[in-house]
């Protein structure tokens, strides 16, 4: 239906600059009783012919951003689907530790000093080889709470599935 026939009607306001908002709310008014016929005119054949669904525009359109719309939620499923699990960075920290080894060779340049070494979780495959005199004498570090130790960094054996003390033989809990 065209603006004119619409305007002939009385559906649409007539371009009157004065007093536009109520011209509108009086359009309206005599357009709102007019929705329902025109809806059901334009549906009877609909009704009689449902295969003609196709050929109404909205009914088209609405079909299509609906597939579209199921289309984007089945592949948002089927990623969470084929994602393993938690992230790869999220492992590495859960399974694995930083170790401080001391190098107890007295003839290394550095003797006494602490290197780091990354390994899994529970790693107790020690000694290891110093970066520095690469000979195999990295004992791991631990901090000893004894008496004679008091607090202090010293290389640990691992013995009996416990860190032992090297200075004081204390046994360290399980860790
Ligand atoms: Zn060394
Ligand atoms: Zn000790």
């Amino acid at each position: 239906m065209g603006e004119s026939e619409l305007r002939i009607r009385g559906f649409m306001p007539r371009t009157d600059e004065h007093n536009r908002l109520s011209q509108w709310i009086i359009a309206l008014r005599e357009f709102l009783p007019t929705i329902k016929p025109r809806l059901r005119d334009r549906y009877i054949p609909l009704h009689e012919t449902p295969t003609l669904a196709w050929h109404y525009p909205e009914i088209k359109y609405t079909t299509y951003l609906l597939a579209a719309l199921v289309m984007i939620w089945l592949v948002r499923f089927a990623i969470v689907l084929i994602q393993p699990g938690p992230p790869e960075s999220f492992k590495p920290q859960a399974t694995t530790a930083d170790f401080q080894v001391f190098c107890t060779n007295p003839q290394c340049p550095s003797h006494d000093q602490l290197f780091v070494i990354h390994r899994e979780f529970g790693f107790h495959g020690f000694p290891v080889e110093c970066p520095v005199c690469k000979k195999l004498t990295g004992l791991r570090a631990l901090k000893c709470f004894s008496p004679t130790c008091n607090g202090k960094l010293i290389p640990a054996r691992y013995e009996n599935s416990h860190w032992v003390c090297t200075v004081c033989g204390q046994v360290f809990p399980r860790n």
